[in-house]
């Protein structure tokens, strides 16, 4: 690292850890002996109130900062990712949808300005991972692109020349929580009928769970840890060994996320779907079944363009790497203004 190029400080705040790494303008990690520095924290239980969160975060900087892979003078920004709705104007977090005590409460620019003495941006870990695979990933050379995270929820984000459409109050793009079935009942958000409702992690093990005790010899058992606790991993394996009980499981999921993805792509027209998170790994047997159930969902699919599917390229570190470089992004537009 002889160069004088700008570092940032990338932090990836979700639901049950935070991960961090420095990353510059063309969204590389630091490297230690060849490999990425990328510190991980969890904190799974946390106390509602408790300011843990707020250790961690402080705790995991500190340790970058410190780290003898970039010198501290070329480190100029901090990026966040927040598992949230984030008001990227004021930094803050508005709506705590991930329940990550003790967040709620910061404001992001203040406190790393305290803790760091760096100006800092803060903004919805899905619009960070979306721009991370626009610019350095996935999407690079398109545009719009539409990405979507399949994690614990499901996330999202559209960059548009590049830049993050944030919407009205940093509130745009939440897939998760569009409808797919107006009579559905009560999304855990409180709307009505929402993907998240049926597709979230959470919703396919208690779905599987009930199938695993109809069908205690099915495939999803035999190839979960504990048979009593299927896992989403163990559903696309029994999958792609044709198992009779995963594959209506499966089938059905991805009709509701090609619909949102359907409704999404008549509303925006992105060049490319760029699809990420823990379940994306799946691979084929997620992709080719999602990619056959597009069309009928857009608008006027005989004469409409249809907007590639791609897997995220970026991985897990998508968020903090978009963090850090939308981070010296708009340090630089600040400087320049
Ligand atoms: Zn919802």
């Amino acid at each position: 690292m002889s160069d004088k190029s700008p570092w940032a400080l990338g932090l990836d705040i979700g639901g049950t850890k935070i991960v961090g790494g420095l990353v510059n303008a063309q969204g590389e990690l630091a490297r230690v002996n060849g490999k990425p520095l990328v510190i991980k924290y969890e904190y799974d239980g946390l106390v509602e109130g408790s300011n843990r969160a707020q250790e961690l975060l402080v705790r995991i900087g500190q340790q970058l900062l410190a780290a003898p892979t970039v010198p501290p003078a070329q480190i100029c920004a901090v990026g966040l990712g927040v598992a949230g709705i984030v008001d990227f104007t004021r930094g803050r977090v508005v709506i705590d949808s991930a329940n990550v005590p003790g967040m709620e409460e910061i404001d992001f620019p203040v406190f790393c300005a305290e803790q760091f003495g760096l100006p800092a941006y803060a903004d919805n870990d899905g619009n960070c991972a979306a721009y991370a695979e626009a610019h350095f990933g996935a999407g690079r050379g398109c545009d719009p692109v539409f990405c979507a995270t399949l994690g614990a929820g499901v996330g999202g984000g559209l960059i548009v020349g590049g830049e993050i459409y944030r919407g009205f109050f940093g509130s745009a793009m939440e897939i998760g929580h569009t409808v797919v079935n107006y009579q559905g009942g009560p999304c855990p958000c409180g709307g009505t009928g929402h993907l998240e409702k049926w597709f979230a992690t959470e919703a396919i093990e208690r779905r599987l769970a009930q199938a695993v005790q109809e069908y205690p010899g099915c495939l999803i058992a035999q190839y979960s840890a504990i048979p009593q606790q299927p896992t989403v991993e163990a559903l696309f394996a029994a999958v792609r060994d044709d198992d009779p009980v995963a594959q209506p499981i499966v089938d059905d999921i991805l009709e509701m996320l090609a619909a949102a993805l359907g409704t999404a792509s008549s509303l925006l027209a992105p060049e490319v779907i760029v699809i990420g998170g823990g379940m994306a790994q799946a691979g084929e047997v997620l992709f080719a079944p999602l990619r056959a159930k597009l069309p009928k969902y857009i608008a006027y699919p005989s004469g409409a363009y249809l907007p590639a599917i791609v897997p995220a390229a970026l991985g897990p570190e998508a968020t903090l790497i978009g963090a850090g470089a939308l981070a010296l992004a708009e340090r630089s537009k600040a400087k320049s203004s």
